[in-house]
């Protein structure tokens, strides 16, 4: 039951996303009232490490004066003006440059939106565009993989390959198909490798493509990880093998690095990870630490050509938000980028990324854990009731939620996954100390979980 007046107040006013209303009623909100470092605090005091960076996205934390300053020297100057229509201003620009130098692959241009959705939504539209100003019109279809998750707006929702982003909405949108999702321990059929699921995975795209007719796919969007569908990491081929694909029938690929990007997988984008040349590519969350909302869209030469020259031809590109490139937003982006170089964030991910994986791999054993997975400081265990058989509990028995609780009263404030899968994806800043705590504050739940389960037969 509501603890204090603001949870009260909550519950009368406010609805929140991806909540359960009426359990929100019966049990209030955790109402979160400051943050620092890779802690945030409650407003009965209590402090905890968010263990995944608020939505995988608070890179540098949850306090930086430096990202306060630009954003307060910004307002002062210029707090707001649009980018519509030639319009422009310093900190798009800068933001712009930025983006384009540390591409994974030489990118031409960056367009900006304010979420990950948005930003979607806008590569959608600029595939669609660009097809029809090279003149192939039919080149629609798009492509992404079950438990992709790419959004919630109509277009990224459609993107997204998760039954509660599509029921009841009249979604996907027609012309969006998904494939194959590269979960080996759970897709892999007995008896198959890890590489001949890879060519499956590949072969299944492959169909999908002929099926469709490849004259009719225009691109296939993906998360170098998937996050919010499970934290799948694909097999060691499996992007050669599906861009082998892409690039035998001129499918134009996406990178969301929405999470990905800015080093959380231990290279700068997930891109340079696992070899993904994309020819459009989005980013958010860390692009501004999240200290403001701001997404990105790059697109390479060959398709800004061709949007340049449609927008010339058959008239503008009728698409924007009165945000686009907003310039406090942008001013703390453009800063956040040099807190990056400055400390070198890839470097400090791959130097604490080995303990959280090294954890990860430890808890693989624990009699509740199935599957344990991750690659840079982006991972996930899977809790099942049956290791050999990798069977799930019953959805009904919320295990991970359990877990969740158990992991909150340990001081940690953890996301659980679809699956009863538990993520870890932690500000990108979290020191070799905070990693040890994070993983025996896990440990120590599972542990207690484990104990309750046996009492309870
Ligand atoms: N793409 C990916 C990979 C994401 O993880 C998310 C959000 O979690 C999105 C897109 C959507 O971003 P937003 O919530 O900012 O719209």
């Amino acid at each position: 039951p509501p603890r204090n007046s603001s949870a009260t107040r909550d519950i009368a006013t406010a609805m929140h996303p991806y909540t359960d209303a009426r359990a929100h009623e019966a049990n209030g909100p955790m109402i979160i009232t400051r943050g620092e470092g890779v802690r945030v605090w409650d407003d009965q005091g209590r402090s905890y490490i968010d263990t995944v960076a608020g939505l995988w996205c608070a890179a540098l934390g949850f306090s930086n004066e430096r990202l306060v300053q630009a954003a307060t020297a910004q307002m002062r100057k210029l707090p707001f003006y649009h980018a519509f229509t030639s319009k422009s201003h310093e900190p798009l620009i800068d933001l712009s440059e930025m983006l384009v130098e540390r591409a994974p692959v030489p990118m031409s241009k960056a367009f900006f939106c304010n979420s990950g959705s948005e930003a979607n939504d806008t590569a959608v539209k600029m595939i669609w565009y660009y097809n029809n100003a090279v003149g192939r019109p039919q080149k629609k279809k798009i492509i992404s993989r079950v438990k992709g998750y790419h959004g919630v707006t109509v277009a990224s929702a459609s993107l997204t390959g998760l039954p509660a982003n599509h029921k009841l909405f009249d979604l996907p949108i027609a012309g969006v198909f998904h494939t194959t999702t590269p979960h080996y321990y759970h897709e892999g059929r007995p008896g198959e490798s890890e590489e001949e699921f890879a060519t499956r995975c590949a072969s299944d795209l492959e169909e999908l493509i002929l099926r469709e007719g490849p004259e009719t796919v225009a691109a296939m969007f993906m998360e170098p990880v998937m996050g919010a569908g499970g934290v799948i990491v694909p097999p060691k081929t499996y992007y050669e093998k599906i861009q082998a694909v892409l690039k035998k029938y001129d499918v134009l690929i996406v990178a969301d690095e929405v999470i990905c990007g800015f080093g959380r997988t231990g290279e700068y984008w997930g891109c340079t990870t696992f070899g993904i040349e994309p020819d459009i590519l989005t980013c958010a969350k860390a692009l501004s630490s999240s200290f403001l909302p701001i997404s990105g869209v790059l697109v390479n030469d060959k398709v800004y050509q061709g949007l340049a020259d449609g927008s010339h031809t058959i008239g503008t590109f009728g698409h924007g938000y009165t945000y686009s490139g907003h310039p406090v937003s942008a001013a703390v982006a453009v800063e956040t980028l040099k807190i990056y170089d400055e400390m070198d964030i890839v470097g400090h991910v791959k130097k604490v990324a080995p303990l959280m994986q090294a954890g990860i791999q430890k808890l693989a054993s624990h009699p509740l854990v199935g599957d344990a997975r991750g690659v840079g400081l982006i991972g996930a265990i899977e809790l099942v009731e049956d290791k050999a058989a990798k069977k799930n509990f019953d959805p009904a028995r919320k295990i991970a939620a359990r877990a969740q609780k158990l992991c909150e009263a340990e001081g940690l404030i953890m996301r659980i996954l679809p699956g009863d899968g538990i993520a870890f994806s932690p500000p990108l800043v979290i020191n070799e100390e905070e990693v040890a705590l994070m993983m025996n504050g896990v440990t120590n739940a599972l542990d207690k979980l484990a104990v309750e389960l046996r009492r309870e037969g």
